[in-house]
C-alpha cells in the first residue's frame, strides 16, 4: 500500500484519537473465566426495557421491510405536546449524540471556536475536532461548569457553546438563575446547546425548565435522549428542541431515516409508560443513597450527583482499581480521558448490582 490514507482524512480527523471500544461482556466473561459480570459503566437504565416499548417494537416487526416514517410524525407530535412546543421545533436523531453532531455540522466551520467545559461530555471535543474548528476549554469550577468564565471566553469567532446540564461524567448541574444570567450575556449569534440527557432524574426545584426559554433566547437548543431514564440506549433515540428556523436548518442535511422504525415505535410507547419512568427514578434514588452511604462510611470523596451515576475519587490512580474490579466481575468507568485520573464513574444499578460493587470496594479498602 503506497498511499498514506491518513493524509487524505480531513485535518480535524487526522488529529482525533481512535475510539477504544470496550469488549462485549460475554467476551470478558470468557477471557476472565467468570460469569454474571455486573456492568455499571455506561449509565444505562438497570431496570431493563419498558414492557410497553418492547410490545410496540414487536408489533412493528412485520413492517420492517418498509422504510421508517422519515418525518417521525407521531413521535414528534407526542414530544411536542409533552414539552409544549410546535412540532416544527423538534429534530429527531439516532440517539442525542446524532443530533449534537448534526447541529455542529450545520453551524460550525473550521474558522469558528466552540466552547465547552473541562471534564465535559466527550462528544463535544470529538465533534468540534472532526469539523476542524477550534476547541476552547473552560477550566471547571468545583468539577462543574464555570458559566461566568464561559461567557467571558466568547469572541467574535465563537459560534457554539456546549453545556451539559447535568454534566457527564461529573454529575454536576447549573441552577436556573445562573443559567439565565449566562444566557443574558451570550450574543444571539452564538448558539448554546444545552444537553439535558439526564433531565428526568433531576428533582431540585432550582433545576431550570429550559424549553419555554427558547421563546426568549432564539439561540438556545435543548437536546434530550431516550437512552437514560427511558431505558432505550440500545435502540437509539434522541431529539433536539429549538426555534423553527434553526430546526429547519438542522433538518436540511439530516439523513431522512436517521431514526429507525423500532426506535420511533419504542420512544413513542415509553413516553406513555409513566409507571416505568416512576420505577426507574425510584430504583435510581435508592441506589444513589446506597452508594453514597458506603462512600461516606469508607471515606471516599465523591462528587454529589443528580444523575444515574456517581463519580468517586479513589485517592490514587484509578486505572489499576478499575482493572481489579473488572477481574472481580464489576465493570465501572475510569475517566482519565476526562482529566480525572483518580476518579471512577459508577452507574447506579439494581440493589444487588450495587451490592456486588460495594463488596468489591470493601474488599479493596481493607
Ligand atoms: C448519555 C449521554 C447522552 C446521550 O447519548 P445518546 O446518543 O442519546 O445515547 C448525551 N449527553 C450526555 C452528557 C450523556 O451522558
Amino acid at each position: 500500500m503506497s498511499c498514506d490514507f491518513i493524509q487524505l482524512a480531513n485535518p480535524g480527523v487526522q488529529e482525533l484519537h481512535p475510539y477504544q471500544p470496550g469488549k462485549p461482556i460475554s467476551e470478558l466473561e470468557r477471557e476472565l473465566g467468570i460469569t454474571n459480570i455486573v456492568k455499571l459503566a455506561s449509565n444505562e437504565n438497570p431496570i431493563g426495557i419498558s414492557p410497553k416499548a418492547q410490545a410496540a417494537m414487536e408489533k412493528k416487526f412485520s413492517e420492517l421491510a418498509r422504510y421508517p416514517d422519515a418525518n417521525g410524525y407521531y413521535l414528534k407530535a407526542k414530544i411536542a405536546e409533552r414539552v409544549g412546543v410546535d412540532i416544527n421545533q423538534i429534530t429527531l436523531g439516532n440517539g442525542s449524540n446524532d443530533v449534537l453532531e448534526l447541529i455542529a455540522r450545520v453551524f460550525v466551520a473550521p474558522e469558528h471556536e466552540v466552547i465547552f467545559s473541562q471534564h465535559a461530555f466527550v462528544v463535544y471535543p470529538i465533534v468540534t475536532q472532526a469539523i476542524g474548528a477550534k476547541k476552547v476549554v473552560i477550566p471547571a469550577k468545583d468539577w462543574g461548569h464555570d458559566l461566568e468564565a464561559t461567557a467571558e471566553a466568547i469572541t467574535p469567532n465563537t459560534r457554539m457553546i456546549f453545556i451539559a446540564n447535568p454534566n457527564n461524567p461529573t454529575g454536576t448541574w447549573v441552577k436556573s438563575d445562573e443559567l439565565k444570567a449566562f444566557m443574558d450575556k451570550v450574543p444571539e449569534d452564538v448558539l448554546v446547546i444545552l444537553d439535558e440527557a439526564y433531565y428526568e432524574y433531576v428533582e431540585d426545584k432550582d433545576y431550570p425548565q429550559t424549553i419555554p426559554w427558547i421563546k426568549d433566547y432564539p439561540n438556545l437548543i435543548v437536546t434530550r435522549t431516550f437512552s437514560k431514564a427511558y431505558g432505550l440506549a440500545g435502540v437509539r433515540a434522541g431529539y433536539a428542541v429549538a426555534n423553527e428556523e434553526i430546526t429547519g436548518l438542522i433538518n436540511r442535511p439530516r439523513q431522512p431515516f436517521n431514526m429507525n422504525s423500532l426506535a420511533l415505535a419504542a420512544a413513542e410507547a415509553v413516553l406513555d409508560d409513566r409507571e416505568y419512568l416512576q420505577r426507574a427514578l425510584e430504583v435510581n434514588k435508592a441506589g444513589m443513597e446506597q452508594l453514597e452511604a458506603v462512600f461516606k462510611e469508607l471515606s471516599y470523596d465523591y462528587i454529589p450527583s443528580v444523575t444515574n451515576f456517581i463519580t468517586v475519587d479513589m485517592g490514587k490512580p484509578a486505572g489499576p482499581i478499575y482493572q481489579h474490579m473488572l477481574e472481580q466481575g464489576v465493570i465501572v468507568r475510569p475517566v482519565a480521558n476526562y482529566e480525572m485520573p483518580n476518579h471512577l464513574r459508577v452507574s447506579i444499578g439494581l440493589e444487588e448490582e450495587n451490592a456486588k460493587f460495594i463488596r468489591v470496594l470493601r474488599e479493596m479498602t481493607k
